[in-house]
């Protein structure tokens, strides 16, 4: 242990020098008061200390007195040094601040136990300050994420709302929750939902600047905090964290998944916050709004929230029709949001592969839809079909895989392919209707070979007939484990071939039409206006 001896006198300094080196102490010796001064100021000075009463400069009392003031930490333990044994002298020497005295000229045992003493009060004092940071950390941090926690966040908000009134500076608060984090538990086990949490937060770390705070607010909930950050630089923030979670795979060497996030964002400049937790309050209504409408999205929050200028409009709007549309609007956009959140919950559970097939589904949709000028909410009800189908297709996949064990591999893939069980999915949401009914019957074919039901023609739903159309296209461009994709040339063959009886030929005719001025497969001009020759036959043949 390292001791400082402060001591004018040449021969009392040395005896004590030699006496204590010769107990292992490290000594650093001082001939006089403001030598001794610098010492203990200095970073690593000691904090056992041998201070001579009597010494120019600034004598033993003085210095215990400034130590005392200072009250540094650890405890400096002070033995002070003296010639004098008057009673009064010693009082106000332990008045001063030291916590004991010896006598000269010193007695060598004497001073070795009163050193000891001295030690182990600096050491246990040592111990006790490493036992409270301890404590501190841990009232301070989350254990798992070592994020700071929700404790210590409402300590910052505090601060930081008072310093952003009083600098009239702005001040962002970002809540995140991750999607269906139920979901990711229930597949892969809590340890591997405690990964997730791990990894999330560390990406969370590095994306927030050196000023920000990220707190774990709750189980699967965060919190950021930005000072100085107005609200357009709060979205662009939470933007890129969404965007960065979207993509980002978590992998352990066993298990891997995606995990989405919504995030909500409210600041004290724009909403007017009448005190901090408000601002929270109002970040947590923005993330409920990104929950709602279909999550893996950033909100802001609404000052006027939606229903109450709606509420507004109505009494001023006094004809029905502006309610109707109003409750339908509603329902689309509930419609949209549930959608979403089924896509997200299977893409989280790890279907990367029916992604690809329902995006391109998807897009070719749309570039029906365009060349028919379909209404938008009907473009949107196929759309919605085809989420619903892929990913009713996918969990029913998955369900049968994992409990199945008296079904052939055959049976599996009828029970599949069962249109009836896809409707009757749909069917549990009512206001899926429409959708409904083009997945019960995109199995249909266009002569009435079909099933469930063996619908002709135009009896089968436009939607139903794009779907099927649109499915088969996309089936046979992209691999599958059981064999590869078709050529080009070969897809084009093969929809002429079966334009009148599997598809309708108008679809097909209308398909190659968009193929040749999308250029979205490469076919010679003259294989596909063959082709087309062939389906304007088909649909000759149909005309009734
Ligand atoms: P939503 O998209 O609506 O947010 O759905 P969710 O499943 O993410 O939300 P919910 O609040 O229903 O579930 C949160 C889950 O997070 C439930 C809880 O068991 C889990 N969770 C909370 N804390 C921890 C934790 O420390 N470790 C793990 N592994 N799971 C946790
Ligand atoms: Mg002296
Ligand atoms: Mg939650
Ligand atoms: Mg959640």
């Amino acid at each position: 242990m390292k001791i400082l001896v402060a001591e004018d006198e040449n021969i009392t300094r040395h005896r004590l020098e030699k006496f204590l080196g010769d107990m292992e102490y490290e000594v650093i010796s001082c001939k006089d008061g403001l030598e001794a001064w610098e010492v203990i100021q200095s970073e690593n000075a000691p904090y056992l200390l041998i201070l001579d009463w009597m010494m120019p400069g600034l004598d033993g009392t003085e210095i215990c007195r400034r130590i005392r003031k200072q009250a540094r930490e650890p405890y400096a333990y002070i033995l002070l040094l003296t010639s004098k044994t008057e009673k009064e002298d010693v009082v106000s020497g332990i008045e001063a601040g030291a916590d004991d005295y010896i006598i000269k000229p010193f007695n060598q045992n004497e001073l070795r136990v009163r050193l000891n003493v001295g030690r182990r009060i600096v050491e246990m004092n040592k111990e006790l300050l490493e036992a409270r940071n301890v404590l501190r950390k841990k009232a301070i941090y989350d254990e798992l994420t070592d994020l700071h926690n929700r404790h210590y966040m409402k300590e910052i908000l505090e601060k930081e709302y008072a310093r952003a009134l009083r600098h009239q500076t702005d001040l962002s608060c970002l809540l995140l929750d991750i999607d269906y984090f139920k979901v990711i538990n229930d597949t892969f086990g809590h340890n591997f939902g405690d990964f997730v949490l791990r990894e999330f937060s560390d990406c969370l770390k590095r994306e927030v600047r050196m000023h920000d705070f990220v707190f774990r607010y709750g189980g699967e909930e965060f919190m950021a905090l930005l000072p100085n950050t107005d609200v357009d630089g709060a979205l662009d923030v939470a933007e890129k964290i969404r965007s960065i979670c979207e993509s980002k795979v978590y992998e352990d060497g066993t298990n891997s998944t995606i995990a989405t996030v919504s995030i909500g964002v409210a600041s004290v400049k724009s909403h007017q916050p009448s005190e901090s937790n408000k601002l929270i309050a109002f970040a947590d209504k923005a993330l409920c709004r990104s929950k709602s409408e279909g999550r893996n999205r950033v909100s802001i929050y609404l000052k006027d929230s939606s229903v109450k200028s709606g509420e507004d409009k109505i009494s001023k709007a006094e004809d029905f029709s502006y309610l109707k549309e109003n409750i339908s609007a509603l329902l689309e956009k509930t419609k949209k949001a549930s959608v979403q959140s089924l896509c997200l919950m299977v893409r989280n559970i790890g279907a990367t592969k029916y992604l690809k097939h329902n995006h391109q589904v998807i897009q070719y949709i749309e570039l029906i839809g365009e060349r028919f000028n379909l209404p938008p909410s009907i473009v949107e009800s196929f759309k919605n079909a085809a989420k619903l189908h892929d990913s009713f297709k996918f969990m029913l996949e998955k369900a049968l895989n994992s409990n199945s064990t008296g079904l052939s591999t055959s049976e599996k893939r009828e029970i599949e392919s069962q249109p009836d069980m896809m409707a009757e999915l749909t069917g549990l949401f009512d206001f899926f209707a429409h959708e409904r009914s083009i997945l019960q019957h995109h199995h249909e074919n266009y002569d009435g070979s079909g099933y469930p039901v063996g619908l002709k023609g135009n009896e089968i739903p436009l939607g139903a007939r794009i779907f099927a159309t649109v499915d088969a296209m996309v089936a046979m461009v992209s691999e599958r484990p059981f064999r590869k994709n078709l050529p080009p040339e070969k897809v084009v063959e093969e929809f002429a071939d079966n334009a009148g009886s599997q598809f309708d030929p108008k679809l097909v005719f209308l398909f190659f039409d968009i193929v040749e001025k999308q250029g979205l497969l490469s076919v010679p001009e003259a294989v596909l206006a063959k082709a087309k020759e062939k389906v304007r036959e088909a649909m000759r043949k149909c005309q009734p």
